[in-house]
């Protein structure tokens, strides 16, 4: 009897590993035709209209190929349980008939505001991950890049990705701008992540378009190649999708020329394993440009 059950339950444990690999595989091969498009698409283009010359396979090339893969797997992960917990906290809840006007409203504007609700939330964890140095050493890794590319925007610690989305993201719940139904994400999340991704990777591309009156409405490469600067002018240019938030809280700057030199002072590990555990065993000291940002006042 007691050799049934062992082997009962090793026969489970088999299914659940090769359940797990299985899964793991066709996420592999999902982000792998992603990859295979973006690819087909940014390589020619930053051929094409290059800023800064560069070779298409320059050092961290695969470090950042690997963080575009633990990226997309890793924080997932971590972000849908606090978000499980807080669809179960607002369950039932509809104070004033709130929530129940928001469902109502129209699909587009929806969406609409939740990018706008959603970089505003964001907008404020990048403040703080740039004004204090416990999230600073998690973000640093992002800013180490001194030559920016399409590629760049994968590269950024798991834990500084988790904090922006639930900055992002938890607003946008609260405000009942999306729902959790049957432990799905809410298919207005599931488009805001689509457009939040590919305007990423176009807004850290290393290409000179300049969108004219445009860039004070949408981000562009210059309005984030900037924020990626290190000179005086890093701490400016937090919105990732409008540049009007920045404007608001007195944070933007844009001018008609790009910035001379891009990264952080000091050095990150080279290596995927080193930038990963780094900020997790120490705190980066404080930025000198820091001092020049706070959180209530302007740069
Ligand atoms: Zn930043
Ligand atoms: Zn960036």
């Amino acid at each position: 009897m007691v050799r049934v059950t062992d082997r009962s339950s090793k026969i489970i444990m088999l299914e659940y590993v090769f359940k797990s690999l299985s899964v793991l595989a066709f996420d592999v091969m999902r982000l792998t035709i992603w990859l295979v498009l973006l690819v087909a698409i940014f390589v020619p283009l930053e051929r094409l209209f290059t800023l800064h010359p560069a070779r298409i396979w320059r050092p961290q090339t695969g470090v950042d190929l690997a963080w575009y893969f633990l990226n997309s797997l890793l924080p997932a992960a971590f972000i849908a349980m606090p978000l499980a917990l807080l669809a179960r906290v607002l369950h039932g809840a509809d104070p004033g008939g709130f929530y129940t006007a928001m469902a109502l409203l129209p699909f587009w504007i929806k969406l609409l505001l939740m990018l706008v609700v959603n970089d505003l939330g964001a907008y404020w964890y990048h403040r703080a991950a740039h004004a204090y140095p416990v999230l600073w050493g998690f973000h640093a890794i992002h800013h180490s890049a001194e030559h920016v590319d399409w590629l760049v925007n994968t590269r950024a610690h798991p834990v500084d990705i988790v904090f922006t989305r639930l900055a992002g993201l938890i607003p946008v719940y609260l405000l009942g701008l999306a729902q959790v139904t049957d432990g799905r994400l809410d298919p207005g999340v599931v488009l805001l992540m689509i457009i939040g991704t590919i305007w990423t990777f176009f807004i850290h591309a290393n290409i000179r378009w300049r969108l004219g009156f445009a860039e004070w409405l949408v981000s562009s490469p210059a309005f984030h190649h900037w924020h990626h600067t290190n000179d005086e002018h890093r701490d400016h240019n937090f919105a990732f999708f409008f540049p009007l938030i920045d404007r608001i809280f007195g944070t933007a700057w844009l001018p008609h020329y790009w910035p001379p030199v891009y990264g952080i002072d000091g050095k990150v590990p080279s290596t995927l394993s080193g930038q990963l555990i780094e900020p997790l065993t120490s705190i980066r000291p404080a930025n000198p440009r820091q001092t020049s940002t706070s959180l209530t006042g302007h740069p």
